[in-house]
This record gives C-alpha cells, structure tokens and sequence, in this order.
C-alpha cells in the first residue's frame, strides 16, 4: 500500500498500487455556465469510438442534466451513500478532507470501495432531462423559489490515482506519461473489477468482445497538438484542453493552472473520493443550492462559484480570457496571454495560434440596404 499526497484532499493517503506521477497530465477545464445540454459532444464521441457491436451502451462521453440526471443511473448517489457524509476543515489556507477515501473504505479484499452496475443501470441515458430541482406549481405564475437545473458533460478523469488501475488483477490498465489512462486489449480478460471500482463508472465492459473499453482521450490527436473529437464539436465553446502542474508549480501563462490552481475558479468532481481526477468543472454560478455545489465539487466547488462571479463582475480579463479562449482552436493552447483587447493563445512551441477579441464585436446593420433595395430591423 503506498502512501501518496493528493493536493484536492489536502493530505496524503493510502493508494493500492505502486503509484506514479506522469511527466505531464492531461487535464481540462470545464465552464458549466456555457454548456447548453446539445449532447453534439456526446454524438462525436459515439460516432468516433463507439459504434461497435457491444458498445451500444457506451457513452465514453455523456451529458447529465443535474440534479436528476445520471449515467449509470444514481452512479453518484450510490457511490457517495456508501462513503457517507464528507467532512472537511480548512486548515493553514487548504481544504483537507477528514473522511476515508473509497481506497481507505474498501471493504477486506476489495482495493476499492465500489459496486457493479446491472443492465438496468443503463437502460436510462436520459433520465432526468430538462427537469428543474423542484417541480413548479400547476398555474402558478412566479415559482416561490428559484427551481434550478443545469448540464454535466462527463468523461473519464484520467484520474492521477486510477482506481481501474489499481483494481485490475491483470495490470492490463496502465497510465502513461502523459496522464492518459488506457486499457490494453491484449491483457484485458473481462473481469469487470475496473467497472466495479472506477466510482465515476467511466469504463465499460463489452459483451461481445468481453473485454473493457473507456475513453482513450483522442491520444491520436493529441499526439499531433489537436484536441479531442468531443472538444472541438462542443457547440457551447466549454472545454479547454490542457496539462496541469501541481499547485506549488503552477504557470500562470498555462490557462489550466491559471484557472484551477493561481484563479481557483475550476474545481474537480467528487474530489473526496480520492482519485484525484483531472477534469476540472467552473461550477454553475445559478445554482442557488450551495449545498449541492459543494456535494459535487467540494468546498472548493463554493469557492470557485464565489470567484468566478467575482471575476465576471470585475470584468477581470485574465479570467475572462482564458475561459474565452476554450475550443477557440483545434490545436491544444499551451499558454495564454491577453494582449490589449485579445486573448492570445500559443501553442507548446510558443507560436501564436489563435487570437480571440475580449469582447465580440457588435455589429448594427443599416436600417436600409441600399444595394439590396431592403429594409431590415436590428430590433427584433
Ligand atoms: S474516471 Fe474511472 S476509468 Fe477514468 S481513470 Fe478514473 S478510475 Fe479510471
Ligand atoms: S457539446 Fe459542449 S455545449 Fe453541447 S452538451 Fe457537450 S459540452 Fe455541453
């Protein structure tokens, strides 16, 4: 059992399996205030990877309408029932998480605290959609409270603490140096203990080939500089790919860094249980229900909504200039700047490669066209 320090819980742990940081990990930030719930991501990503026979199932990439929604069903209530309450206390500055890990609750035998979903599980990809927090009454004009909702596209964390890893008793899952988590068709013999204790269930098991299957990140376009497919469809401009450095070593010039660890606007899902994932979510700042903010991403999930509502109201242009610079390119944008009125966005050999105005032009069309012989509104 090795003892490693994971930073989004403030204090080390115990972790099953001869742990490794990677020489750079893959990560991404997430604006949940720009997803508009288009599943284009999740369509990308099926047409991509999953159109297989024994993948029907499969969403490598699935967008979850919270608070109802979920893929498998009540994947998070299940796993944070079995953990129970999570406590944490602030302590010289750092959020440190006092409960037990799912590694240090795992039951005798297990590495893992965990379960396996039934078919039934995935019967319903679309459970909960477009339903707000609370039902509003029949004729009522004005809700009493603020019903909320909002979207959660979701893919595997290429967690740096891989609980698949760990479990797998054929050590067919591996991390590479780059952070990416993978299976190895070659090894893998269809236990299924990578389904049971990935707590996210982001690895899925096909029952024709019996092997099991999970994103793989477009390590093919990563490998070239491009982003993944799911990033470069996202209709909503949301995502930002990336690496992301430990706190003590942030660059404020890396946009991933920038946001997560020196801004403190992203934070990662479920961080209490331990694995250390590294997509990291800028919190919907409409959710009035801090409780489940906080449920989800943590008490660094409240401070990131608090932050970020405080950069958008002081028009801060850094914070603004990173998260606008999302799926402004294929290429994948090392550092950042902002430059006068733009956001400039380099790649790892510090050329320029994308350039986005701070604020998009606004343009008012003449009340007659002349050429055309039209007249036209700006006004509706
Ligand atoms: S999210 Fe699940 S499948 Fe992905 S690396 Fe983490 S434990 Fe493994
Ligand atoms: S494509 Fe982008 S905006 Fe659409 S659901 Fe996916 S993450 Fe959200």
């Amino acid at each position: 059992m090795a003892k490693v320090y994971n930073w989004q819980i403030g204090r080390e742990m115990d972790y099953p399996y001869p742990a490794f940081r990677p020489k750079r990990q893959a990560a991404s930030v997430f604006d949940l205030n720009k997803c508009i719930g288009c599943q284009t991501c999740t369509v990308a990503c099926k047409t991509t990877w999953t159109s297989g026979r024994g993948q029907e199932y499969m969403l490598w990439n699935n967008v979850e309408d919270k608070p109802w929604g979920s893929y498998p069903i009540r994947w998070d209530v299940k796993i944070l029932s079995m953990l129970g309450a999570a406590r944490w206390k602030r302590e010289g500055g750092t959020w440190v998480y006092k409960g037990q890990t799912i590694f240090e609750a795992a039951p005798p035998g297990d590495i893992a605290l965990g379960y396996m979903p039934e078919s039934y599980d995935y019967a319903s990809p679309a459970i909960g959609e477009g339903e707000a927090s609370a039902p509003v009454k029949f004729g009522s004009i004005r809700a009493p409270f603020e019903p909320w909702f909002f979207f959660l596209p979701r893919i595997c964390n290429h967690c740096t603490f891989p609980s698949c890893l760990a479990a797998c008793p054929r050590q067919a899952i591996y991390k590479r140096e780059d952070g990416i988590v993978l299976v190895d068709q070659a090894r893998c013999r269809g236990y299924r203990e990578c389904v049971k204790s990935c707590p996210y269930k982001k690895v899925f098991y096909n029952p024709i080939t019996r092997i099991s299957e999970k994103c793989i990140f477009c390590y093919p376009a990563l490998e070239k500089g491009e982003i993944p497919r799911c990033f470069r469809n996202c209709i909503g401009k949301i995502r930002i790919f990336g690496y992301i450095s430990l706190p003590e070593k942030a660059d404020p010039e890396n946009p991933i860094d920038f946001l997560v660890h020196i801004k403190k606007v992203a934070a990662p899902l479920l961080p209490q249980l331990g694995l250390e994932p590294n997509i990291y979510y800028v919190p919907p700042a409409n959710v009035k229900n801090v409780d489940f903010i906080k449920m989800m991403f943590g008490p660094m999930g409240e401070e990131a909504v608090n932050n970020y509502r405080k950069a958008i109201e002081r028009q801060d242009r850094e914070v603004i200039g990173a998260l606008i610079l999302s799926n402004s390119t294929n290429r994948i944008i090392s550092k950042f700047k902002v430059i006068g009125d733009y956001a400039v966005g380099y790649d790892a050999r510090g050329s320029e490669i994308v350039k986005v105005p701070l604020t998009e032009p606004v343009v008012v069309r003449p009340y007659y066209d002349e050429k055309l012989g039209v007249y036209r509104r700006n006004d509706v």
